[in-house]
């Protein structure tokens, strides 16, 4: 195997032209799951954002540190944010707020067609409450521009009450400013494996908003790292994906201002696991859900990290992933969303079995 050029302090330091607050510390882990690769028959490894500091934890930690670093700068004293009901997103936005003593106000799509009691009233629906969040409501779900004018509008009321909210829209007219949180997750992955010795040959991660996804892909080709990001679709088709991710990907490369050039061909989106749509469980899910737990009681959750995972299952099935492959999964939390899918996860057969 090609060793990688002697890099042994990955770091990119046109990231420090953006204002960040720190809401955590520290690297998050990178564990090898050495039970859940050799049954896949790969190396497997997991990046533990689930575990970083703030609230539960998850990959929005990393992007609420530069939005929110620009809004500091702005002088605001509120945060604005709109999702589904069980955003991680949202819980986060709220949480960072109270740590820089803000205050939350958010807006919550009925993004979801769920009824279930469990998903409107627990989860990451509960957290909000717990963190005194002020709550907006919006019925639409899939319409990201009227969403984004009717945040526009709260945020009008709020300032014609002397608040300073710093707003964070959904659409793609606005800056992808969280983007730079992974491009910083990704050179603190390259150190990592780099102390380790490990040359990796996919990563796997969710690719939503795309954010996450456009961002680990700028930072490690900004430190000349090529493995193959292999981004698995959780909310649009790969037709649309691609196109979202791709120009997400050129904007952070533009804000980090190194002159690095995303190619068509860098962003690679499968859709395969997606049916029937975003924040709906499917078999594929539930089962790499069950199996992550069962080998290695890693806790993934229905929207994002399972289907994420389910999306690599998949990738090993078809050979995409070859046998014998070093695989880095992106594990991007979501943990709480577990609880609000309880009437999909849990057996039912517990009560009447114990009755
Ligand atoms: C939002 C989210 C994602 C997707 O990240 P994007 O940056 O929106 O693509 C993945 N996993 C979890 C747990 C999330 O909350």
């Amino acid at each position: 195997m090609s060793q990688p050029e002697p890099q042994p302090d990955a770091a990119l330091p046109e990231l420090a032209a953006h204002p960040k607050v720190e809401l955590w510390q520290g690297d998050t882990p990178l564990e090898q799951l050495n039970n859940l690769g050799p049954c896949l028959g790969i190396t497997l490894w997991a990046k533990r954002d689930d575990c970083n500091g703030l609230a539960m934890g998850g990959n929005k930690v990393r992007q609420l540190e530069y939005y929110l670093g620009r809004g500091a700068a702005e002088g605001a004293d509120t945060v604005l944010i709109t999702g589904a009901v069980q955003s991680n997103f949202v819980r986060l936005a709220a949480a960072a707020a109270r740590r820089l003593g803000w205050q939350p106000e958010v807006q919550l799509e009925d993004r979801v067609p769920k009824d279930d009691p469990f998903y409107r009233a627990s989860g990451n629906f509960l957290l909000d409450q717990l963190l005194g969040t002020r709550i907006h409501r919006f019925p639409q779900g899939e319409n990201e521009a009227a969403a984004d004018r009717n945040l526009d509008e709260i945020a009008a009321r709020l300032r014609s009450e002397g608040r300073r909210p710093y707003v964070i829209h959904l659409g793609l007219d606005h800056p992808p400013t969280g983007g730079l949180g992974y491009v910083e997750a990704a050179c603190e992955t390259r150190r990592q494996l780099q102390r380790m010795g490990r040359e990796p040959s996919h990563v796997v991660i969710p690719s939503g908003s795309g954010l996450t996804h456009a961002g680990f892909l700028v930072g490690a080709r900004a430190l000349g790292w090529r493995v193959p990001v292999l981004g698995i679709c959780v909310r649009r088709d790969a037709a649309q994906q691609h196109p979202r991710v791709l120009r997400r990907a050129r904007e952070i490369a533009g804000l980090l201002g190194t002159g690095l050039e995303i190619a068509e061909q860098d962003v690679i989106v499968d859709d395969s696991v997606l049916a029937p749509g975003y924040g709906q469980i499917n078999e594929q899910t539930r089962t790499a859900i069950r199996l992550a737990a069962e080998t290695e009681a890693l806790l993934l959750d229905p929207v994002y990290s399972g289907r994420c995972m389910a999306g690599l299952l998949h990738f090993v099935e078809q050979g995409r992933i070859p046998k014998g492959s070093e695989v880095l999964f992106v594990h991007t939390g979501g943990t709480p969303a577990i609880f609000a899918y309880q009437s999909d996860l849990a057996p039912p057969a517990i009560d009447s079995a114990a009755g």
